[in-house]
Parts: C-alpha cells; structure tokens; sequence
C-alpha cells in the first residue's frame, strides 16, 4: 500500500480544528446530554451516537400530537404517520445520494445487522448457485461476516455449495486489493465490504472493489461507521446494498436501513410480515438526517479526521502505546486509507479492560474489549476511542494526559525493578 502524502499545510488537522472551532461549539451546544455530564467526555460513538435537540424534539412532537400506526387507518393521525415512512425512504435516499430512485429500495431494519442478515437470507439464499463464490471481510465487524456463513448453511441445506472466499488483508487492516485480484473469477457474485472499518478507523477505499470485480458482481456495503460520519454517496461508490443503523447516526436505537439498488440481479424483497413499523425511529432518522444536511457532513468529516489524527499522533508520542491498524495515512488529502475519528491500541503493560477502568475513573468513556470482530480479526482485547462532530480538542487531550500520566508511571516502576 503506497504511504499517504504528508498533509499540506493548508490542511494540517491544527488549522481544521482552529478553522472550524466556532462550529464545533455550536455543534455541541445542541446536545443536551453534555449540559448534563460535566467533566466527562463520552469517547464511544462507534458504539452509539448522542442525539441532538433537534432529533430529540422531533421524537416528543410526533409522539404527543400525531402518534398512530401507518398504513392503516383513514384519520388524520394515521395519515400522517403513513406519509413519514414514504417521507423518510426519500430523505434516506437524499442521504446516500441514490442515482435511480425510481428503481431503488429503501427497507427499515432494526439496524445493520438485521439489514446484512435480511440481504444474506431473504435475497443472496435465492441468487446463488451450485458453484458460486462470494467474497466475505472475516476481520471486519461480525454482523458483516455470520450472515454470509449462514446463507451458505442455508445453501448447503439445499443441496446447493457455495464457496466463501476470506477477504485478504494488508498488516494496515485495509483491504489487499492486489491478493483480492487473485482470488476473484468466473464463480465471483458477490462481495461483502465495510466502508470505515470499527477497529482500525480507516477508510476501507471500497471504492476499488468496483474496479477489481467488474460490473455485474454485487457488492453489499456495511457502512455502520460511516453514514452521519462523512457523506455517503452509492452513486460514487456503485454499490448494490448498504446496510446501517440509526443509533450510530444520531437517530434512535432499533432503525435501520437497508438500500437495494436492484440493477444488478434479482430485485430485493423483504420478506414476511412487516408489521407495525418504528415510527418514532423513523422520526429520529428523518430528523437526524435533516440535522446532517444543515450541519455538513462535509464538516463533521473535517473535524472527526482532524481530531483523529491529533489523538493519533498523540498516542504514537507515548511510548509504549501500540496503535492498532493503519500507521499512515493521516494526511487529510490522502486518497489511501485515512482515519475517520476512531483510533483503537493497547498499552503492553496494562489489560485493555484496565485500561477502560482507569480512564472511566477519569470521565473518559472508552470502549475496551473485542470489539466484535469477525474470526480474523484481533485476537487480544484494545482500547477503542471514537469521535464524533461533538467530541472536543480538550477532551482528546485529556485523555492524551491521562496515558501519558499512566505511560510514565509505568515505565518508573518498571526501572525501579
Ligand atoms: N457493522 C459495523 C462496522 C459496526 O460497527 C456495527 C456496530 N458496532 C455493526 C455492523 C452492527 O450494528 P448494529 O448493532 O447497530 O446492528
């Protein structure tokens, strides 16, 4: 993988986080959980996001004046409610600038692993043949990698054998697009991706996916980590799902989304009865994204990337810091791997649930474990820290202090020895 360029001047990630301080305020001011939570920085939005006011306020206002189910009934409260589920397909496809959306799905899941799961068995199940391959991320999150083994149980049940062919890998944790020359063919249908990767934070370059497979394999993209992070465009990217879940995008917990473009193979259909959809999660999604489009996604890009990269460069100034993942790439005008605000590392001297404890004991709310990563990935346990469009320099640079603090007491103890 060819080193990023170092970053011009113009965008070192000191001049991004001056340039754009005065947003960022405003941006934090409008989520009310930090007026509650002095002194404590919450580190984890990979995990879930905060939500702002806005999103908060949209929730309360439908809930006390407009509550009903959708699609069944002939008064005013029910018509409105069916009309923000046909509101919210549109503005999901504003969201991921869909190119046909004559022709595209827009399905609500309870979030990205659901939307994977449903690709894998209501769609994939019926597309495949005896014979075929498909090309799975083993090392990226799980809810990318059990619903692919599951089809192919499915499969196997039916007599029909599909081959899962391993993702490979550079040591960066980006995708080995020259390894993946070798191992797509003839028998290649379809190919599951991450856009940003939730333990190595790097932009996975998915879009090369495209380029390697030709036009008529599909690609299914998990873009749990990116949409509400950076703009998310399938036009750009041309892939065939994308899969994501609106906690992680500021929207309530138990939405989510699954978008089909069905151009390539059989048109996707949900399968079963529906039911009763969530329709005050589809009043958060509707209003995160409304949120998203006056704030920038642009912006909330700069400022996770620029963050980003001063934590990064802050972890590797400690000394016994391993940061996990890609070791270049935070020049902002890379077009190779580059991090979108979430860095992940292990201290030799310290278990990484320790790790987590000490630092929750400074307010710094970390994640420390495994990460759910699928059966190639890491094998010990890290320390992830996660940032969004709220997360402040101050906060970065308290918990620089803290390892730091940590990092020189161990390494007195370990001389006195
Ligand atoms: N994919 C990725 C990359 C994730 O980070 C996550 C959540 N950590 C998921 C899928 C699963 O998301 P959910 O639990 O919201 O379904």
């Amino acid at each position: 993988m060819p080193d990023a360029k170092p970053a011009d001047s113009a965008q070192h990630p000191d001049r991004v986080l001056a340039e754009l301080d005065s947003w960022q305020r405003e941006v934090r001011s409008q989520f009310p959980i930090f007026a509650e939570a002095a002194g404590e920085a919450y580190l984890d939005s990979a995990a879930t996001a905060q939500k702002p006011q806005t999103v908060l306020d949209a929730v309360h206002r439908y809930l006390t004046t407009a509550n009903a189910n959708a699609g069944r009934g002939t008064y005013r409260w029910a018509n409105e409610t069916s009309a923000l589920v046909e509101r919210c397909r549109g503005r999901v496809r504003d969201l991921l600038a869909d190119p046909d959306p004559e022709r595209s799905g827009v399905h609500f899941t309870s979030g990205t692993t659901e939307a994977l799961r449903r690709v894998a068995l209501d769609w994939l199940v019926d597309t495949l043949a005896d014979g075929d391959e498909i090309v799975v991320p083993a090392a990226d999150h799980l809810a990318n990698v059990s619903p692919w083994q599951e089809a192919r149980e499915v499969l196997a049940r039916r007599g029909v054998t599909v081959r899962l062919v391993e993702m490979p890998y550079e040591p960066s944790g980006d995708y080995d697009i020259a390894a993946l020359a070798g191992l797509v063919g003839e028998h290649t249908r379809f190919v599951a991706v991450t856009h940003l990767h939730h333990v190595y934070g790097a932009d996975m370059n998915v879009h090369r996916i495209r380029r390697l497979v030709g036009d008529d394999v599909v690609i299914c993209l998990d873009a749990a980590q990116s949409v509400g992070h950076l703009p998310v465009s399938v036009a750009d990217l041309d892939v065939d799902f994308v899969a994501f879940s609106g906690h992680k995008a500021m929207a309530l917990p138990g939405i989510g989304v699954l978008w089909a473009r069905n151009t390539r193979g059989p048109r996707y259909v949900h399968r079963g009865w529906e039911g009763t959809p969530n329709t005050a999660g589809l009043v958060s999604l509707q209003a995160a994204v409304d949120w998203f489009d006056v704030t920038g996604l642009d912006r909330i890009a700069r400022w996770t990337v620029a963050l980003g990269a001063r934590l990064t460069d802050g972890l590797y100034r400690l000394p016994s810091i391993q940061v996990l993942g890609c070791q270049h790439s935070l020049a902002l005008d890379s077009t190779v791997q580059r991090r979108h605000g979430l860095v992940t590392f292990r201290h030799p001297g310290i278990s990484s649930a320790d790790l987590g404890f000490v630092l929750a004991e400074h307010g710094l709310m970390v994640r420390a474990n495994a990460h759910c990563q699928g059966p190639a990935g890491e094998r010990e346990s890290s320390v992830r820290v996660s940032l969004h469009a709220y997360n402040t320099v101050d906060e970065v640079d308290r918990l620089l202090a803290v390892l730091a603090q940590l990092d020189d007491s161990l390494t007195d103890a370990t001389s006195y020895r």
